[in-house]
């Protein structure tokens, strides 16, 4: 089994902050000095000892509903074929929308843990939203996280490495 998590989800949700916040402090030093792409998908994690790799999904969706459809597609099919496990990020502060019925719908058949991350969720009145999205019916916790504050991280995380 692969060692790689991807971080899933509609535009705007804060995958990319998650993602930064997630890879090792050094990657994203360097992907700051001059001349080195900011645009980096792929990185390497450390929690409790067990080292992962985490993939960035989603950096290239604009345009028309069309475009969106196959860019969820694409995310899923990766989701689906190369990694051990998927965390679904939402946004507790839109909630639950069309578009995160899609992604649920379609990630539920890839049999592979899903773990849902309520992001947004900074303080503790937006804490309270996630569980809106227990009606996503899927297996296991949602976790309420802030990939701005860093809430909530360490206990997804907890959950998470369990499976390596
Ligand atoms: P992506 O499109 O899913 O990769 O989302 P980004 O990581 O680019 O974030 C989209 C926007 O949400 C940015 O303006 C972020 O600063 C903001 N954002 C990301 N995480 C959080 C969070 O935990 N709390 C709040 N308040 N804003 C966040
Ligand atoms: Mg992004």
């Amino acid at each position: 089994m692969s060692n790689i998590v991807a971080i899933v989800g509609r535009p705007n949700v804060g995958k990319s902050t998650f993602f930064n916040r997630l890879i090792e402090k050094r990657q994203a030093i360097m992907d700051n000095m001059p001349g080195v792409t900011r645009d980096r998908h792929y990185g390497y994690a450390e929690w409790c000892g067990k080292f992962f790799t985490v993939i960035d999904t989603g950096g290239y969706v604009t345009g028309s509903e069309d475009k969106f459809e196959s860019e969820i597609r694409k995310q899923v099919k990766l989701a689906i074929d190369e990694a051990a496990a998927v965390i679904f990020m939402v946004d507790c502060r839109d909630g639950l929308t069309g578009f995160d019925k899609d992604f649920a719908n379609l990630l539920r058949a890839s049999k592979k843990p899903i773990f849902v991350a309520a992001n947004k969720a900074d303080t503790p009145d937006k804490t309270i939203l996630a569980s809106e999205f227990y009606a996503l019916g899927l297996d296991g916790e949602v976790f309420p996280v802030s990939a701005e504050n860093g809430s909530g991280t360490g206990e997804l995380l907890d959950e998470l490495v369990k499976i390596f």
